[in-house]
C-alpha cells in the first residue's frame, strides 16, 4: 500500500479529509494515496481511469463549443514576457473595462504541473494573482498534500492560471465570446510551459479545455468528466472540482484528493494517458 507521511496527513487534515490506515513517520515515502478508502471513495478509486467518451446528462451548457482556430500569429510567437504584456494591455473583450488588474498566472514557468481555473474573482482582480482568498488557501493545501507549491521549483513546481485573465463583473459566469477571445492566451501558456499534466478545476475550465475533444462536453456534468484522462493540446488533463465548490461542499474534498492522486499517477506513467 502507498504511504502518507506526517506532512501529507496534516495537509489532508487542512483539506478536511480524514485518512485511514497506519501513520508513517516523517521520512517515509511520500508518494502516497490515503488508504484504504471506504464507501463512495472506495468506489471512485476502484473505478478504472480510462480515456473514454463519457455519458451525457442534462446540464446547462457553460461554454458554447466553438470552431477550433489557429492561434493568432502574434500570440503564437510570443515568449512569456511578451505574452504577459499582451494580456496586461488586452482589450479583446468587454472585461477589460471593469478589471482592476489582469491575472496572468503564477508559479514556476518550468513546472510539470499546470492548474487551470475559471476566472479571477474579486480578490484575484485586486491582487493580480489567481486563487487567492479562502479558495486559494484550500488549493494551496491540496497542492501541498502532493508536494507542490506555487512558490516551489523543480519537483515542487506548479503553474496556476485561469481560462479568463480578467474578472467577470459580480463574478458572473464567463460568456462564450470572452472564452473565445481569451483562450489563445492559455493555449500559448501551455505551449510555453509544456506541462506534463493539467488539472482542470471546475466546470468552465473543464469545458474550455475539452471543448474540442469531448463531444457535447457542455452538457456533461463535471462528475462524469472525472476519473478519465482527457487531452488538451496533447497534454493529459484530469478534471476535478473547483476549490470554491469544495468550500461549499466539503464532502467532495475526498474526491478532489483522489483526482490529485490520479494526476500524480498519470504523471508517473502509472496510468496510461
Ligand atoms: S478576459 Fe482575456 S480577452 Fe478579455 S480583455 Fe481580459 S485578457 Fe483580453
Amino acid at each position: 500500500m502507498m504511504q502518507l507521511d506526517a506532512r501529507q496527513r496534516a495537509m489532508l487534515a487542512e483539506m478536511g479529509i480524514r485518512v485511514w490506515g497506519p501513520e508513517y513517520p516523517a521520512g517515509e515515502p511520500d508518494d502516497a494515496l490515503p488508504g484504504p478508502p471506504r464507501g463512495e471513495e472506495a468506489a471512485v478509486m476502484a473505478a478504472p481511469v480510462a480515456v473514454t467518451r463519457p455519458a451525457t446528462g442534462p446540464q446547462t451548457p457553460a461554454v458554447v463549443p466553438v470552431t477550433p482556430r489557429a492561434l493568432p500569429a502574434d500570440i503564437a510567437g510570443m515568449d512569456w514576457d511578451a505574452l504577459q504584456q499582451a494580456v496586461a494591455s488586452c482589450q479583446a473583450c468587454g472585461l477589460c473595462r471593469s478589471r482592476k488588474n489582469t491575472v496572468f498566472g503564477v508559479g514556476d514557468r518550468q513546472a510539470r504541473w499546470l492548474v487551470v481555473g475559471e476566472a479571477p474573482g474579486e480578490n484575484e482582480d485586486l491582487q493580480g494573482e489567481p486563487f487567492v482568498g479562502q479558495a486559494g488557501q484550500l488549493l494551496d493545501n491540496m497542492l501541498k498534500a502532493v508536494g507542490l507549491s506555487r512558490q516551489g521549483s523543480g519537483a515542487e513546481a506548479v503553474y496556476i492560471a485561469n481560462v479568463l485573465k480578467c474578472r467577470p463583473p459580480a463574478n458572473r459566469n464567463p460568456q462564450p465570446e470572452e472564452v473565445l477571445q481569451c483562450e489563445p492566451y492559455l493555449r500559448r501558456q501551455v505551449a510555453l510551459l509544456q506541462p506534463q499534466i493539467i488539472l482542470a478545476l471546475g466546470r468552465f475550465a473543464a469545458q474550455t479545455l475539452l471543448q474540442h475533444t469531448v463531444p457535447d462536453v457542455a452538457t456533461i456534468p463535471l462528475g462524469k468528466l472525472r476519473g478519465q484522462v482527457h487531452r488538451y493540446e496533447g497534454v493529459p488533463v484530469i478534471v476535478s472540482y473547483h476549490p470554491a465548490y469544495l468550500l461549499r461542499t466539503p464532502q467532495d474534498k475526498a474526491k478532489a484528493w483522489i483526482d490529485l492522486c490520479v494526476a500524480q499517477a498519470v504523471l508517473r506513467g502509472e496510468t496510461a494517458p
